[in-house]
């Protein structure tokens, strides 16, 4: 998410374990350390939860790849506590896409690793995010970057990157663990969340629709899915039916703006809306971001181009 999109807005829902989006300006930084946890998955493969999008990490006798790096403080405890690093430089650290809540750790991993990969966007906007923000000077960017797919053999283990299409933002990049059958989506799915859609980012509401249900037939049917972003009764982690319930809820709001303008409603009338009926396991107590979240749909359904 970007921090101009959330200055505007109330708060982030409560998630527990900081797998909320990061509320990003220094005065919401939790006084305390954050909370963090690392959870294997499955041969070789776990999730590293901290502060930020949930970091996803390889770690084999052969082979060391971190996916997302959160916030430079927890991303020192994760680099610290991967399993088995014993020292070891990392083959790669990718990100899923530019946000602050899955880069801003890039430069406490630079040091340690052998490159850093994202889909070609995703410096170009992770700049331009900086450039409003004035964080240009913590910024470290990928220096592998690519535009449909990398793939990364090593030892026992598959590495890749794909890239959709535009959907949270311009460069959301699906990762996967092909022997492991873990695959990372990124913001693609805030599990149980009302969702950011970036569209200075490059996102499209209707263009995630369209990539939740393109992963969904990608991917093997009995992966591990890994979520940025989870409420803590369901998690960041689950399977891909829950790529299709993120795929409704989208529609639904892309609907819900739709119908509203049909009916000759004006802007305000249509965003004014706590809840989405129909999604009980999204609701929070008002107020919540949906209003804001229906005004980008909006926009994005009224843009000229
Ligand atoms: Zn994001």
């Amino acid at each position: 998410m970007s921090r101009s999109l959330l200055r505007a807005q109330p708060a982030a829902p409560s998630a527990g374990s900081g797998q909320a989006p990061a509320t990003g300006s220094p005065q919401a930084a939790p006084a305390a350390p954050p909370v963090t946890e690392f959870k294997p998955l499955r041969r070789h493969t776990g999730i590293f939860t901290g502060r930020g999008g949930t970091i996803g990490w390889l770690a084999s006798p052969a082979a060391l790849v971190v996916v997302d790096t959160q916030f430079p403080d927890t991303a020192a405890v994760c680099l610290a506590g991967l399993p088995g690093r014993a020292g070891r430089r990392l083959d790669a650290v990718i990100n899923t896409h530019h946000h602050y809540d899955h880069t801003s750790g890039n430069p406490v991993f630079k040091p340690a690793t052998r490159t850093i990969v994202a889909q070609v966007n995703v410096p170009k906007l992770q700049f331009a995010a900086a450039e409003k923000s004035g964080d240009l000077d913590k910024q470290v960017f990928a220096d592998t970057t690519f535009a449909e797919a990398w793939r990364h053999d090593c030892g026992d283990e598959v590495v890749t990157a794909q890239y959709f299409g535009p959907a949270h933002t311009g460069g959301d990049a699906v990762i996967m663990f092909e022997q492991a059958n873990v695959v990372h989506m990124g913001d693609l799915v805030f599990n149980r969340l009302y969702p950011y859609i970036d569209r200075p980012g490059g996102a499209s509401a209707r263009g995630w629709v369209k990539r939740l249900d393109e992963v969904h037939q990608t991917f093997p049917v009995d992966a591990i899915y890994v979520f940025g972003h989870g409420n803590p009764k369901f998690g960041v982690t689950g399977t891909r039916d829950d790529l299709l319930v993120m795929r409704d809820l989208l529609n639904a709001m892309l609907d819900h703006v739709q119908q509203g303008i049909a009916a000759g409603r004006t802007k305000d009338q249509i965003t004014a809306l706590d809840n989405l009926p129909g999604f009980p396991d999204f609701h929070v107590p008002a107020p919540t971001r949906l209003p804001s979240i229906l005004g980008t749909v909006y926009d994005e359904l009224t843009a000229k181009s």
